[in-house]
């Protein structure tokens, strides 16, 4: 049977192709029209692992032309869904959801208006992250880490159209993913957001999500620890003041499964107040068997080992498979 027979036609431009045992191109015109062929032939196929592709070149003038005829031939014999689109000068081939191979011209394209914004650095390529919080030394955590992957890294300042998102779950993950799913889907961005809080065992896991507001709506730290010893009053041994601190974070995009860590730190609810750095209460808080508060621990040292660090670490690991199934429209 004989093979179909592919022509494309215009003023410029002359293709004529069939399938046969492998792939072949014949050209006429001078030495730059063959190697420009050349290229753009074997780069389509290769990427595609395409073969009996064979064509003749009678005339040739665009690049565009040419990828649009091959990719015709190649739909029309095996069905597959590629697509060839033009971005500026470069001219992209796209199978499904994925960009499968890039032609430039010699002289490149300029990556402003391949991006069509401005972009001066090769950091400005990266994704965005907005991290759902206000607090710069929050944010300056998690710039560190997600700096490392490439990610821009801004917080709620730089939206200060978005209101608070209020945090009515009764569990870390429920509030944490209130934030992170309620902004990403009022932005568009990936949105990273965290919810922490102490949880003491004999008063059942309390305050727990209640932490910021223990002691009522105008708490404060101070309040809130006087309220936390008062109600351990009659709890004397320190096996019985068993407490953890605990983070939960939530990474939630638009169209996506929103990826959950959370980690606790293990510690004791001291006697008395000691310490003076940190917030919260860390005053209270003894560091597993050390017999340190974590308000006697400096910043550099409480960020190793807290509960925060910890859920950190977890992201860490987790993040890169999560990242690489969500799909990014182009
Ligand atoms: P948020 O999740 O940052 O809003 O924290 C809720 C509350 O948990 C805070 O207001 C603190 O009372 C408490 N908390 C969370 N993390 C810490 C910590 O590292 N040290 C002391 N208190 C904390």
């Amino acid at each position: 049977m004989t093979e179909k027979i592919y022509e494309y036609k215009d003023e410029k431009n002359w293709f004529i192709g069939t399938w046969a045992g492998f792939n072949y191109f014949t050209c006429f015109g001078d030495d730059a029209v063959f190697e420009a062929v050349q290229k753009d032939f074997h780069h389509l196929l290769d990427q595609l692992q395409v073969s009996g592709l064979q064509i003749h070149v009678a005339s040739y003038d665009s690049s565009f032309y040419l990828l649009s005829f091959l990719v015709d031939m190649i739909t029309d014999k095996t069905g597959r869904s590629i697509k060839l689109r033009q971005q500026a000068d470069a001219l992209l081939i796209i199978e499904e959801e994925k960009l499968v191979s890039v032609h430039l011209p010699e002289s490149g394209v300029k990556l402003t208006d391949f991006f069509g914004r401005q972009v001066d650095t090769l950091a400005d390529l990266g994704d965005t992250i907005l991290i759902a919080t206000k607090n710069e030394g929050k944010t300056k955590e998690f710039r560190q880490f997600f700096a490392k992957l490439g990610y821009q890294v801004e917080n709620l300042n730089n939206y200060p159209d978005i209101s608070d998102v209020e945090e009515t779950g009764v569990t870390f993950e429920e509030n944490a993913r209130l934030k992170a799913e309620t902004i990403a889907n009022l932005t568009g961005k990936m949105v990273l957001a965290d919810d922490s809080g102490l949880k003491v065992d004999v008063l059942g896991g309390l305050p727990g999500v209640w932490s910021a507001r223990f002691s009522g709506l105008e708490a404060t730290d101070e309040t809130n620890n006087a309220k936390l010893l008062h109600e351990l009053a009659m709890v004397f041994e320190q096996k019985n003041r068993s407490a953890q601190f605990h983070c939960t974070l939530v990474v939630a995009a638009p169209h996506s499964d929103s990826l959950v860590v959370e980690a606790d730190w293990e510690g004791y609810i001291g006697m008395e107040l000691r310490g003076e750095h940190g917030f919260g209460y860390d005053p209270l808080f003894l560091v597993g068997e050390t017999g340190r508060t974590s308000a006697e621990m400096t910043l550099e040292e409480k960020n190793k080992i807290s509960h925060r660090a910890k859920a950190l670490e977890k992201l860490m690991e987790a993040f890169p498979s999560w990242q690489k199934k969500q799909v990014k429209p182009f």
